[in-house]
């Protein structure tokens, strides 16, 4: 690599951090202004930058444009403070991002591969400048967050799930590719938008759409091996179930919104169950939403049952769900039951409404992701305290608004006797000079420690036990301190250590179960898991010498 390219390739440059030898030896001395910064000064430095912007927005493109230019100093101050900085490169900013995507647009990151490509896509594919891919993010930008079909604004989500990768797994960035699958879209605003980057025309469906797919994965194995870690993200509802159970034996893939978000939530479960001190099949689940994440978590709930020794039928038996058209019974009047949704059908008579399923239910734990803002009203929460001494209420919808109900509700109409968490980030409640610290149940808690397990012992495919394993790892790692709090996670700050203990108990996993292609069997798993992270440390732009 020449001088020049050190400082001007995001991958080698080191800005101010060029040491005066280094400028001389490469000659780019005199390119650069006399001062020699330390990481920690230029990290300071972003800082005070990043605190002038006044929008986040704003905060979001000047991330951006560091990633661009110094990847590794990108990477050392989201390091340096997680829980800020997190919020910034993903959800709640990106998805202002992507709202605005071809507004703010300027410099390409990813790939895009249009059905257009239909036919094309391994020489698409082999465009990629980079030879040793291991993680892909894709999406076909159908169910963006909450904020629904954005096409190929989308991008931010596969953008933002990679430097998560990155920055707490220590997945080397050049091993990450973000991929938008545009297939076009629906939203006419967008259609209708003169800045639009991507396909102007309606969504592919039905063949056309799955001999797309399906050459896509095949030539992602064509192009970077059989190995090569696939997490779909943000699909619609059906593509995505449909997606998962065509691709999970034959691919190294995982579905986020499904399997991602039912970790997290079964960590929150198993660690809520410390302080009850009961095994989850002790419990009665009463889920609101039946779609990609509440299916998610009904199932891992189930695999976690029978590992505590129920049946399949005992184990489903404890588990209630109620979608748009009310409580998920067999032979339902209203219909609309999906293959998935009648696995956890219940032999009842019909049941219409959420009060009147918590009534005859009589759940101890109540799970909403419906996407319903504010569905557990005060009169569903004072039923849940009237049942239980202690109810365990989830509101895991996002954004805040679509929360099913607010930490305050939840302490509050329980007489301060709830477990409770949230998809998106409350503030701590006082409650009867209580303080309660919510916890934030954030799929980043899993989905980095799950990618970088999955790669180190070089799994073919990704069974449902890594996301059980996952999740148990997690609980174990709330401590007491934490619970006393009232919050069912570790804080924000220690989610490195989180993925990985998660990457750990994944490769032993691995080995275990004859899963891993990785040989020979590295002794220490926690020292080969360590070796291969990505150092955020400026390497030495010289080469070391000797005397002779
Ligand atoms: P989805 O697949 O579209 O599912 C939404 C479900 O809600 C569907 O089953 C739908 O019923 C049901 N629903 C809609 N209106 C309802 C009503 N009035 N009463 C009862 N149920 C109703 O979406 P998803 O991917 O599961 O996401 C759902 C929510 O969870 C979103 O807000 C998302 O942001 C959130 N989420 C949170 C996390 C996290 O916190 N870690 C992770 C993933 C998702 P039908 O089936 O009858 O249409
Ligand atoms: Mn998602």
């Amino acid at each position: 690599v020449s001088g020049l390219e050190r400082l001007q390739n995001k991958r080698y440059n080191k800005g101010l951090a060029f040491t005066h030898e280094e400028r001389q030896v490469l000659g780019i001395h005199g390119l650069l202004p006399y001062v020699v910064r330390s990481d920690d000064q230029q990290v300071e430095h972003c800082r005070i930058l990043l605190n002038r912007l006044e929008n986040d927005l704003d905060k979001y493109v000047y991330l951006i444009g560091l990633s661009e230019r110094n990847e590794r100093l990108f990477y050392k101050l989201l390091s340096s403070d997680i829980a800020h900085m997190m919020p910034l490169v993903y959800t709640p900013t990106v998805g202002l991002a992507c709202e605005k995507y071809s507004l703010v647009f300027h410099k390409p990151k990813g790939m895009f591969i249009s059905i257009k490509d239909k036919g094309h896509v391994y020489d698409v594919l082999k465009n990629w400048p980079e030879m040793d891919v291991r993680a892909i993010v894709v999406t076909d930008g159908e169910r963006i967050l909450g904020l629904g079909d954005l096409g190929a604004n989308g991008m931010g989500i596969p953008v933002g799930k990679l430097s998560l990768y990155t920055a707490l797994a220590g997945i080397k960035p050049h091993q990450c590719l973000p991929i938008t699958l545009d297939v076009g879209t629906n939203t006419q605003s967008i259609l209708d938008d003169p800045l639009y980057v991507g396909l102007r025309q309606a969504r592919a469906t039905g063949d056309l759409y799955d001999e797309f797919v399906d050459e896509f994965m095949r030539a992602c194995v064509r192009r970077f091996g059989q190995n090569c870690l696939i997490q779909f993200e943000d699909f619609g509802n059906a593509n995505a179930f449909r997606l998962l159970s065509l691709y999970r034996d034959k691919y190294c893939t995982f579905n986020d919104d499904i399997q991602g978000t039912a970790s997290v939530a079964v960590a929150g479960l198993l660690a809520s169950l410390k302080i009850k001190k009961t095994l989850l099949k002790d419990n009665v689940l009463l889920f609101l939403g039946a779609g990609e994440a509440a299916l998610g978590i009904a199932t891992l709930c189930t695999m976690a049952m029978k590992e505590e020794g129920l049946s399949d039928e005992e184990a489903k038996a404890r588990i209630w769900m109620v979608d748009s058209r009310g409580v998920i019974v067999r032979d339902r009047p209203k219909g609309g039951l999906t293959e998935h949704k009648l696995h956890f059908a219940q032999v009842s008579t019909p049941i219409d409404t959420l009060m009147e399923a918590v009534i005859k239910v009589r759940p101890n734990v109540l799970i909403g992701a419906s996407a319903q803002g504010g569905a557990f009203t005060k009169e569903i929460l004072e039923k849940m305290a009237e049942i239980n001494e202690t109810p365990i209420i989830f509101a895991l919808s996002n954004p805040t608004s679509k929360a099913e109900c607010t930490a305050q509700d939840a302490y509050t109409y329980t007489n301060g006797r709830c477990i409770f968490a949230s998809g998106s980030p409350f503030a701590p409640v006082t409650y009867n000079g209580r303080k309660f610290y919510p916890g934030q149940g954030n799929n980043s808690y899993i989905f980095p420690g799950v990618a970088l397990g999955v790669l180190c012992a070089g799994m073919l495919t990704i069974p449902e036990e890594v996301f059980l394993i996952s999740a148990q790892c997690l609980a174990e790692l709330v401590n007491k301190e934490d619970l006393n709090k009232g919050s069912l996670y570790p804080p924000l700050n220690s989610i490195v250590q989180c993925s990985l203990a998660i990457a750990e108990r994944i490769v032993c996993y691995a080995y275990q179960n004859g899963l891993a292609t990785v040989q020979p069997e590295p002794e220490s798993k926690l020292a080969f898991i360590k070796a291969q992270m990505y150092d955020i440390d400026y390497p030495r732009a010289l080469p070391a010498t000797y005397p002779l």
